[in-house]
């Protein structure tokens, strides 16, 4: 155990869990991206935070005939 110094130690932050909602943008034509993309505004609207990063997920990682997903540059 640690000496006591007799003062308090510094605040400890933590990062917000929904930062990595990065906003991916559909891929144009793609049905599947601009069905998660509506989903994603609804539940925006509807201030459900987790289910719209679900949905941005969704728009990052579909695939496309490119073999790129929306998240790969
Ligand atoms: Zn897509």
């Amino acid at each position: 155990m640690s000496k006591p110094r007799g003062i308090q130690g510094p605040p400890v932050y933590l990062t917000d869990p929904y930062s990595a909602d990065v906003d991916p943008i559909p891929k144009p034509g793609c049905t599947r991206c601009a069905a998660a993309d509506q989903r994603r505004t609804a539940a925006r609207v509807a201030g459900l935070p987790a289910t719209a990063v679900d949905a941005s997920v969704e728009i990052w990682r579909h695939p496309h005939p490119n073999g790129k997903t929306n998240g790969q540059r």
